[in-house]
């Protein structure tokens, strides 16, 4: 069997409200779908939610965009690969990175998408091809994005009386800000619910973030993710603070993933497939933090129900895996099991809502990526 064709087609969802996180300038709601057909008529779906102005510490990772995705997957990666086994993604990664240096958003697309189309030809869903699941489900964080003290807790409230049990909070701009609402949040919810700050590298030298993880420890924080910009000063905050910190511009891939063990440079790692260029690679991070002990979460950048879908069976094979996912609870419109909880668009282009119980994605057990792309509706959403 080989791949026929790799196609990409971008496409947008109606979002449920404005999020926001320092440094994130456009909207949420864009996305790449990457089809590849085989000679033998297998689809297989992936795809990209790629942002401009996210590229790791320091620019080290470029950000990318809805076009340049679609550019790279048409124009570079579908060439290299068409002709090639649909089965052999290991290989089909080495082909994409000789083809282009980074470009992970278009990569994880394709990778994606192959991941799915091996499971259609061999009758397995995505986590039992990745080795099987090691957890029941996916229990879901709720992303509170950046917004005004009384918006936020309100959107928490609202998240925590759907059902969810962690929060991440978005903050980094004002540190006097996310100390009161923290404290605010643990008033309201109780000791029960975890509460992670997000700070988008906000919090500028070491000492000063130092300081203000202190603080947020004493309002009520059980993480803290990404305080400062680049590894070394992530090590001196990790050294120094209380609660776990989680490592996310700071770590994408598996050479990331070795300088932050080798430098300390957080307790936690946030995995997107989105920044390892996709299974093959977020594989590679899980089983370094494995082997040091290090708990991870599945993140992204609030994916469709493709992407999603792809998180929910990395998140059920990996062991290292053990922290609530900050990523969506994907329904197509008027079926979403939830007011607030996991809900960022107000439609999805699935024909049905992904099977969740007390706040927890379970798993999507048919072959593949598990779910039924609507083909009518990506035309509807289509952008480009
Ligand atoms: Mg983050």
């Amino acid at each position: 069997m080989t791949i026929a064709s790799i196609e990409a087609v971008p496409f947008r969802l109606p979002p449920r409200r404005d999020f926001k996180w320092a440094g994130l300038q456009v909207d949420l709601g864009g996305f790449v779908l990457v089809r590849v057909t085989t000679d033998s008529g297998i689809v297989g779906y992936g795809e990209a939610t790629p942002l401009p102005d996210w590229g790791g510490d320091f620019g080290r990772h470029a950000g990318e965009t809805l076009a340049t995705v679609t550019a790279m997957v048409n124009e570079v990666f579908a060439p290299a690969l068409v002709g090639t086994d649909p089965t052999q993604v290991r290989h089909a990664r080495t082909i994409m990175d000789r083809a282009a240096i980074g470009n992970v958003y278009a990569k994880c697309a394709v990778d994606m998408a192959l991941h799915d189309a091996w499971g259609k030809i061999t009758g397995l869903p995505v986590y039992k091809l990745l080795g099987g699941s090691v957890r029941a489900s996916v229990p879901v964080a709720h992303m509170v994005g950046l917004m005004g003290e009384e918006d936020a807790l309100a959107e928490a409230e609202g998240a925590v009386a759907d059902g969810a049990r962690a929060l991440q909070i978005k903050g980094g701009v004002d540190a006097e800000r996310d100390i009161r609402l923290t404290a605010a949040l643990r008033r309201s919810l109780g000791p029960d619910v975890l509460l992670r700050l997000d700070a988008n590298q906000g919090y500028g030298h070491p000492k000063a973030a130092i300081r203000i993880v202190r603080r947020l420890a004493e309002a009520g924080v059980d993480l803290v993710e990404q305080p400062a910009a680049g590894l070394a000063a992530m090590a001196e905050v990790t050294a120094a603070a209380s609660v776990p910190i989680v490592a996310d511009e700071s770590c994408w891939d598996i050479h990331d993933a070795l300088d932050l063990v080798a430098m300390r440079g957080a307790d936690c790692i946030s995995i997107y497939l989105a920044k390892a260029g996709g299974f093959v690679g977020a594989a590679k991070v899980a089983a370094i933090a494995e082997a040091r002990h290090i708990a991870c979460d599945v993140n992204g950048s609030i994916e469709s129900a493709i992407g999603n879908a792809a998180n929910v069976h990395f998140a059920l094979a990996m062991p290292a895996v053990t922290l609530p996912a900050v990523i969506p609870i994907s329904a197509p419109a008027g079926t979403h099991p939830y007011r607030i909880a996991g809900r960022y668009y107000e439609d999805d282009i699935v024909d049905a809502p992904f099977p969740v119980k007390d706040g927890a994605l379970l798993p999507l057990d048919a072959p593949g990526l598990g779910i039924a792309v609507n083909e009518a509706k990506l035309a509807r959403f289509r952008c480009g």
